[in-house]
């Protein structure tokens, strides 16, 4: 064994990291490295850990599971928590949206609700949103149009695939009506150009653009996509990957702007940490999945998963987290466009509930990566831990756990004015 070697070289180079903190620890909206030093985790694992690292009920969960059932092959047995899932999902969702399956990562539920589109409409095609992130399997690939380094090298990808604009009018430098009145002219020109409304089986959508940019859909733009969808039989799939669990305020976004979807993707903050995502969609779909045509080892049967699952949802609901989300929003958006008056080069403050943007420019309006960089990099050094996302990464995104307090949203806010005073 080479014992002289740093052992993190052991570690595959595909994995870039924004630090070389060594986490073993995490409580609440902390992490913590080998010396005990704290770290403000804005990034929840771009929406896992929703509840906070090690939230108590989640661990209790996991730990009482663990002595009883870790997993039940699907294909033999069904697992009870698997269904009590289920149930308490049934609950959380609209009517129509009442059968579940259930994989490990987000790439894996997006694949499956497209392998389920397919089937249900008989048709090839899938329209995605520019900007677009759905996963990291060859299929999702396809479906991701935000950065091209996700994509780098890796074709031939799946076909079938065509892209139309996401009303993103800060993009733009217009109005939303001018954004979403232009997207809707586009999605009508991509049905005539490349693929026809009958050959077209889904359009997929994030309520709010993720590694695009922390762009909300605005719900005029989703309501037509609704409209759309129901004229042609094609089927509508929200990805909730990033959104989900409370994120933006209510526990899924798509509640926001009254458009039920055809198909619901939800993973991420669905297990705080431990490896569970799912889809939900009507009776009528999934009764046209033929049986065996798709599964997984884990899906379904990785039974901590499941437990640890109930145990989010539970907590999101008795402590009341959906009300500190639109609290410390208020809280986090007001404080930030504050800021944004005085330091120009932050040229929009978005977002929704604790999923929240800051666009950094230059003079001229064009996007500034390097300012992003240099004002990420000064909080990160102050130990407050965000990520930067949008096809320019010229966007700092603010994700902080769902129970982070008023005193925390205080703090990071203080951080983040050092660094932009640092970054002029
Ligand atoms: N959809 C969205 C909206 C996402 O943000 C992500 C991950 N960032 C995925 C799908 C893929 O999820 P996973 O990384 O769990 O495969």
């Amino acid at each position: 064994m080479n014992t002289l070697m740093d052992t993190k070289e052991l570690l595959s180079p595909v994995w870039t990291h924004l630090t070389q903190i060594n986490a073993v620890r995490g409580k609440g909206i902390y992490i913590y490295d080998e010396a005990g030093e704290e770290y403000m985790d804005f990034t929840s694992g771009i929406g896992v850990t929703n509840t906070g690292h090690c939230h108590p009920k989640v661990v209790q969960a996991i730990q009482d599971q663990s002595q009883e059932l870790i997993f039940g092959q699907m294909n033999c047995v069904i697992p009870s928590k698997t269904v009590e899932l289920a149930e308490k999902l049934n609950e959380l969702l609209p009517n129509p949206l009442n059968r579940f399956f259930f994989s490990n990562s987000g790439s894996e539920a997006t694949e499956a609700c497209v392998k389920l589109a397919k089937q249900y409409t008989g048709r090839q095609n899938v329209i995605v949103m520019q900007g677009s992130f759905h996963g990291r399997t060859h299929l999702t690939m396809a479906m991701t149009t935000s950065k091209t380094v996700y994509r780098y090298k890796y074709q031939p990808l799946p076909s079938g695939i065509f892209v139309t604009p996401f009303p993103n009018h800060f993009q733009y430098g217009w109005t939303e009506d001018q954004a979403i009145d232009f997207a809707i002219k586009q999605l009508d020109l991509v049905f005539r150009g490349q693929s026809a409304p009958d050959e077209t089986a889904a359009i997929i959508i994030e309520p709010v653009l993720g590694e695009g940019g922390y762009v909300p859909a605005p719900k005029r733009y989703l309501q037509h996509l609704r409209k759309v969808c129901d004229e042609h039989g094609i089927l509508l799939i929200i990805d909730e990957v990033q959104s989900g669990f409370g994120r933006t305020g209510t526990f899924f976004c798509f509640e926001q702007s009254d458009v039920v979807p055809d198909i619901l993707v939800m993973a991420k903050g669905l297990g705080s940490g431990m490896p569970i995502s799912g889809i939900a969609s009507t009776e009528k779909i999934m009764k046209k999945w033929v049986p065996g045509t798709h599964g997984g080892t884990y899906g379904g049967g990785s039974v901590i998963s499941m437990a640890a699952a109930l145990a989010t949802i539970d907590t999101i609901k008795e402590e009341n987290i959906l009300e500190n989300v639109r609290q410390r929003s208020h809280q986090l958006i007001e404080g930030l466009k504050k800021l944004q008056q005085q330091y120009p080069m932050i040229g929009d403050v978005r977002g929704r509930g604790l999923m929240v943007a800051t666009e950094f420019i230059n003079e001229d309006g064009t996007p500034s990566p390097e300012l992003a960089k240099k004002v990420l990099t000064e909080c990160v050094n102050n130990k407050l831990l965000m990520l930067a996302c949008g096809s320019y990464a010229n966007v700092i995104r603010w994700i902080p756990p769902l129970v982070v307090n008023e005193a925390q949203i205080e703090q990071a806010l203080r951080i983040f004015e050092n660094a932009l005073a640092e970054a002029i």
